[in-house]
């Protein structure tokens, strides 16, 4: 069974049990090359930790420190100790290596059956696993872990619609791991196809690797008649399995007996007050390979206040606003690119994609978001596309304060790639 007791522990015992293995990953972690350079600089032993709190005399790592160690200045042991590699998708920059002993890879699978518990899988489900495999840790992570809870699981990969839902029919496929912005096309394309998403026999959408909204995730739900849960996680963590949603879909549980989480002002390091936006840091407690302490991950989230109505004591965090990396400047005023994707996917005519370019009109930085229209719309005479733009616009408007160029393109004019969506594309050095 998967609901573990770690999953309903009372507070101040997880804290007792964080504290055990936090000085357990230090003491690990000093085994690196890395780490034990880093502790020696800043005089640190698992001595100094006392209480969770404390978790806050050590350094942060970032990824530009993975960077720098690459391929194996993080690993606590002999390289011959590792079974697996997996790498982040590199959507930032150069890529990171992750490493995993066999035990790490139990672990995390572990994990990730309970993650697919949470969400109300179950042995008898059936899942396809719609995203890449290779180095990618969605694909793998979650393949793994649906084993592990005991159901039938299949590779299918990404990409070759038609073949997916022949899958689906043929072995009666009741959970779907997908990436959101691939799950918006596919829903459109079982339609064109010819078939009814409600006479399939899916149940239930894993979906995560990348921000998306409510409203997006709402749209899945409708297009696919499906329930779709919101999966976290990321390569330096071991993958997906750090925090999901549960039934409630009211945020993501984080399972703290395997990660510290932490939310920090990205500008002074310091946490920010309970229920306060920040820069989510992410702590290893249960890898004994490639331990990592204090990991920026550069996600932008808020812890949850409260406890949830599925008696889970462990913290939630709020869906994921975006990457610090992704925040637009544009006049002086702050433009994360989930706030526009949240009034976009509100609007009954707009379709499945979007893309926001940032362009140079004169020497002024502008953006102009390219927005596809439901094919029934499209049609539509003149004056009503432009009043439908004009919409948007000062939708956009109220919400991030500038007014961005609307474009209203044709369903399935913006190039879709099979992995994780580029929604901000710079085009500030191209030719217009
Ligand atoms: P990369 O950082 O190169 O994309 P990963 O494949 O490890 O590498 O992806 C991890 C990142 O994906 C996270 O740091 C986060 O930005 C994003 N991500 C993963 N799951 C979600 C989710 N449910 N919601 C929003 N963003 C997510
Ligand atoms: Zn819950």
């Amino acid at each position: 069974m998967y609901f573990h007791d770690a999953e309903t522990i009372e507070r101040t015992e997880l804290e007792k049990l964080q504290v055990e293995r936090l000085k357990n990953t230090i003491g690990l972690a000093a085994k690196s090359p890395y780490y034990s350079e880093v502790f020696k600089q800043n005089d640190i032993s698992a001595d100094i930790i006392k209480t969770v709190d404390d978790i806050q005399k050590l350094p942060f790592t970032t990824k530009d420190d993975l960077r720098s160690q690459y391929p194996h200045g993080l690993l606590s042991r002999p390289v011959d100790d590792f079974v697996r590699l997996h790498a982040s998708s590199g959507t930032t920059g150069t890529p990171t290596a992750v490493f995993y002993t066999q035990k790490d890879l139990d672990t995390w699978a572990d994990l990730m059956a309970r993650s697919m518990y949470a969400v109300g899988m179950r042995k008898s489900d059936v899942l396809q696993n719609m995203s890449g495999y290779g180095l990618f840790t969605g694909g793998l992570g979650i393949h793994y872990g649906s084993e592990r809870l005991g159901c039938l699981t299949i590779p299918a990969g990404a990409g070759n619609t038609k073949r997916q839902i022949k899958l689906i029919r043929d072995f009666n496929v009741t959970a779907l791991h997908i990436i959101p912005s691939f799950a918006l096309y596919f829903a459109a394309k079982v339609r064109e196809e010819g078939f009814d998403p409600a006479d399939m026999p899916w149940k239930i959408a894993l979906i995560g690797a990348e921000p998306h909204t409510d409203h997006t995730r709402r749209k899945i739900e409708e297009m696919l008649c499906i329930k779709a849960y919101n999966s976290y996680g990321l390569s330096e963590m071991n993958g997906p399995g750090v925090a999901f949603e549960c039934t409630e879909q009211d945020g993501m549980h984080v399972w703290e007996d395997a990660y510290i989480a932490e939310i920090i002002n990205p500008e002074t390091g310091e946490h920010v007050k309970e229920g306060e936006i920040g820069e989510l840091v992410m702590t290893t407690l249960t890898r004994e390979g490639m331990p990592i302490i204090r990991y920026r991950t550069r996600d932008l989230t808020r812890f949850i206040p409260g406890q949830c109505k599925c008696g889970r004591t462990s913290r939630r965090i709020d869906r994921i606003m975006g990457r610090a990396d992704d925040m637009l400047i544009l006049k002086g005023v702050n433009i994360y690119p989930m706030q526009i994707e949240k009034i976009i996917m509100g609007i009954p005519e707009v379709g499945q994609n979007y893309v926001i370019e940032l362009i140079k009109e004169g020497f002024i930085d502008q953006i102009r978001i390219k927005v596809e229209i439901k094919e029934e719309f499209f049609v539509e005479d003149m004056r009503v596309l432009q009043g439908l733009q004009k919409l948007i616009s000062a939708k956009l408007r109220d919400e991030i304060l500038v007014t961005p160029r609307v474009e209203l393109v044709q369903h399935n004019s913006i190039p879709k790639t099979e992995g994780k969506a580029q929604r901000v594309v710079d085009l500030r050095g191209a030719e217009e």
